[in-house]
């Protein structure tokens, strides 16, 4: 007997059986009467328990950039999980981690030499704020604690990455946070640069506040300024041409060590293994996840410089240079995945496959420009967001029907506030591509 990748494998689900699982990021109370429940997935598909199959716009939450169950990675861990299932961080690895460590780094731009394995995104970026602090106490300069990031970033859940977040609602109910964190403004501003494509000409001055901002901290307080290349869940904000250099002129000229968290960025989004290659700005330190296993299994990591790796290894002999690490820090089954899913990216050349298909994507994100309600759009790589003018005195419900409505139509999109957001596999075809603005299209039509 064949099994069908598409069987649905469970009787629905009850609302007792579903009470004692607490869903993160979810409105839980409502899920449970109204619940979207995915049993497989394959390709660029998810199936539902009632066998729908739902085309999948957001390559799962920006990561199965491969597309779903990919054969190669499914038998690398399945191989791994019966050879080494785990081995403890504690002075003892295996050879798969130092060989994934090693692929990173030759895809990662130049100089930046060393891997630290996590297993999120918000560990990778607590790690990085970590390391940053421990890199400027090694150089005697133990007054940098302070990080600079920007409005509307997200850094992920834990504390470190909570504090230098710059979405309100996800800081709002958890302070006191880190108190030395200072957010720059974002870049998006649509009276200068609505419906741009690509990276807006307008806005590389915003990087200037950084240095007002070292008028009222002394530099040789500040240990970092971290940013996402391109602004991921905040709205898919595409970094104004000449930011990002601009960033890191004022950080080579303070001492600041500068941060890119490429964990939506990495693993070919954007046409390049990293934004930093896309961009053509190196920082000191990228902290990446998502992508990093197709999402198959848990991981992230922070690619660190030569710089700041050295600064950390100069203290005594036998001692741990940073006490720091998980459990899970380089699990087989993760490495395994990710090596996995290197060679698929490299052997199906989606990244370059990627940068073939933006301008694609491009122009069917801004062909809804005309739409009802559109206010803004923005793309980037395989990124893109609609803006939705807010229906007065309900806040979010257009950009949640919409997305409602898209998926009622067998396209997954995400509606974040009135911000619909985009994020398909890269495998996608451009057929794919035309299904699923046309979706948006019907979906924008139907509300009011
Ligand atoms: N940083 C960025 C830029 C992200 O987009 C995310 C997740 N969307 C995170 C950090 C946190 O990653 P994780 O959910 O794996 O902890």
């Amino acid at each position: 007997m064949t099994m069908n990748a598409f069987a649905s494998s469970n009787s629905p689900l009850t609302r007792e059986a579903m009470e004692p699982f607490w869903l993160p990021m979810t409105p839980n109370r409502q899920f449970k009467s109204k619940p979207r429940i995915f049993v497989g997935a394959e390709g660029m598909h998810y199936v539902t328990d009632d066998n729908r199959r739902i085309l999948d716009g957001m390559a799962g939450l920006w990561c199965v950039n491969a597309g779903h169950a990919q054969r190669r990675i499914v038998e690398a861990i399945q191989a791994q999980a019966a050879k080494l299932d785990f081995v403890s961080s504690f002075q003892m690895s295996h050879p798969a981690a130092f060989e994934l460590a090693r692929r990173i780094t030759e895809i990662a731009p130049a100089g930046l030499d060393h891997v630290f394995f996590t297993n999120s995104g918000s560990e990778a970026v607590d790690t990085a704020l970590k390391i940053a602090r421990g890199y400027h106490r090694a150089h005697g300069d133990a007054s940098r604690i302070r990080f600079i990031s920007r409005a509307k970033a997200y850094h992920g859940m834990g504390w470190g990455g909570l504090s230098v977040s710059g979405i309100v609602r996800h800081r709002r109910d958890f302070g006191p946070l880190l108190p030395e964190v200072d957010h720059l403004p974002h870049t998006h501003n649509p009276e200068h640069a609505a419906f741009s494509r690509g990276q807006p000409q307008w806005g590389a001055h915003l990087a200037d506040e950084l240095s007002k901002l070292l008028q009222v901290h002394d530099p040789s307080t500040i240990a970092a300024v971290i940013v996402e290349p391109v602004t991921g869940s905040g709205g898919v904000l595409p970094p104004p041409v000449g930011y990002l250099e601009r960033l890191r002129k004022i950080c080579d000229q303070h001492g600041i060590l500068l941060i890119f968290d490429e964990v939506i960025t990495g693993f070919g989004r954007l046409g390049a293994a990293f934004g930093a290659n896309a961009f053509g700005v190196t920082p000191d330190i990228i902290t990446c996840a998502k992508g990093m296993t197709n999402a198959a299994v848990p991981m992230g990591g922070v690619i660190a410089s030569g710089k700041v790796y050295d600064a950390l290894m100069q203290g005594p002999d036998n001692a741990i240079e940073l006490f720091h690490g998980y459990t899970y820090s380089a699990h087989p089954l993760a490495c395994a995945a990710g090596l996995a899913a290197l060679d698929v990216y490299q052997d199906l050349g989606l990244f370059e496959r990627a940068r073939r298909l933006a301008p694609v994507w491009e122009n069917h994100a801004h062909g809804l420009r005309d739409l009802p309600h559109v206010i803004d759009i923005r793309n980037i790589g395989l990124l893109a967001a609609i803006d939705l003018k807010p229906r007065e005195g309900a806040p979010g419900a257009r950009g949640s029907e919409c997305a409602n409505r898209c998926y009622e139509d067998g396209i997954l999109i995400r509606g974040s506030g009135d911000t619909l957001l985009i994020s398909p596999p890269l495998i996608i075809t451009e057929e794919q591509i035309a299904d699923i603005f046309a979706a948006i299209r019907r979906a924008l039509t139907g509300i009011s």
